[in-house]
């Protein structure tokens, strides 16, 4: 019998909006000078820190005996040189949840350090995918999922910069995507709790798909993506957009194709980088796997050290794509 998420689905989804409302402060208050460089030089805001701290403690009152694997922990916090950051974090958190203490935003950050694995559940958790997005007043998406004996179960993406209608881009923003498994995929709005299912693109042709890659050229490798775009026949001009709002506009049908084409071979992906947005593109009847046609394998701790990039599609032609970019990629 299949599984019902209905309560860890609610109370994730609740978590995600209040999230997605906290980066939407920071942002509307064009909050930049908080931005510290973490020791592998990728950025970090302050809400980052506050979107995780709401989470965490949102869920932890739900589901206390579920750990939390989570990008941040408050240790730049804790330095003396990082106080008024850290303030500014704490007055954050508490306008969104007021009846956190200060010690209980940072012990709700530092939940965040789950070591994830092959048994039992857990939630996974990037609080901004695609920080660089975030700052640039892209996109990003607040990203979380449950995983359950190393398998997705659920998945939620709350996307505040998203257009609910790619093809309208003044139509208005802000989307939730959400789905869990065997269940199929649904987005609404931030705004409106109602649900409307969504499907891949039927599209058989790939000389007609449209692909979406990152934006930031050091994540996935522009170059090479052309290159299989071309051995696919396709001229449609990419979709370079930050975060795993990329999974979101492939699971409705927007593009066909998603392409995370390692930059350097030693790059191992991250699990919160990848859940939330693969069951949502799985569910919607895609399919995820890697540059090696392997589906991505999230029992292995906080990394997939298993997998290497991502190719995602609608499934019409997935075979085609992956032999793309092994000829592509086996040329360097
Ligand atoms: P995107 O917005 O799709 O470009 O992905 C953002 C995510 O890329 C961040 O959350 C990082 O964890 C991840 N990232 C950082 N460096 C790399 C890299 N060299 N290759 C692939 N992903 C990366
Ligand atoms: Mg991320």
């Amino acid at each position: 019998m299949a599984m019902n998420y209905d309560l860890e689905r609610r109370a994730a989804v609740e978590a995600v909006i209040k999230a997605c409302r906290l980066c939407e402060m920071v942002q509307s208050a064009h909050f930049a000078g908080g931005v510290i460089g973490k020791e592998d030089g990728s950025p970090v805001t302050v809400a980052d820190f506050a979107a995780q701290a709401v989470v965490s403690a949102h869920l932890m009152a739900s589901f206390p005996d579920i750990p939390l694997a989570s990008e941040e922990d408050s240790r730049p916090l804790r330095q003396k040189d990082n106080a008024r950051l850290k303030q500014v974090v704490l007055d954050y958190a508490q306008s969104i949840s007021p009846h956190l203490s200060d010690s209980q935003v940072l012990e709700a950050i530092d939940r965040g350090d789950g070591e994830g694995g092959p048994k039992g559940r857990f939630w996974a958790l990037d609080p901004i995918d695609g920080t660089k997005g975030f700052l640039r007043g892209d996109q990003y998406a607040v990203a979380l999922a449950l995983i359950e004996d190393g398998r997705v179960v659920l998945g939620i993406l709350g996307c505040p910069n998203l257009p609910l209608n790619s093809n309208e881009p003044q139509s208005p923003r802000g989307a939730l995507f959400v789905a869990a498994e065997g269940q199929g995929a649904a987005m609404r709005s931030l705004e409106e709790p109602a649900e409307k299912k969504i499907q891949v693109t039927d599209l058989a042709d790939p000389a007609r798909a449209v692909f979406c890659e990152s934006f930031e050229s050091g994540h996935s490798s522009h170059d090479e993506s052309l290159r299989v775009a071309k051995l696919l026949g396709t001229k449609n001009p990419p979709i370079r957009m930050d975060s795993q709002s990329k999974y979101g506009i492939l699971a409705r049908g927007d593009a066909a194709i998603y392409l995370r084409l390692p930059t350097r071979k030693s790059y191992v992906e991250l699990i919160w980088d990848h859940a939330a947005g693969s069951i949502i593109v799985d569910e919607a009847g895609g399919k995820v796997a890697d540059i090696h046609g392997r589906p991505l394998d999230f029992s292995t701790g906080r990394w997939l050290n298993n997998n290497s990039g991502v190719i995602a599609s609608n499934g019409k032609f997935h075979d085609r794509i992956v032999d793309a970019v092994k000829s592509v990629i086996g040329k360097e």
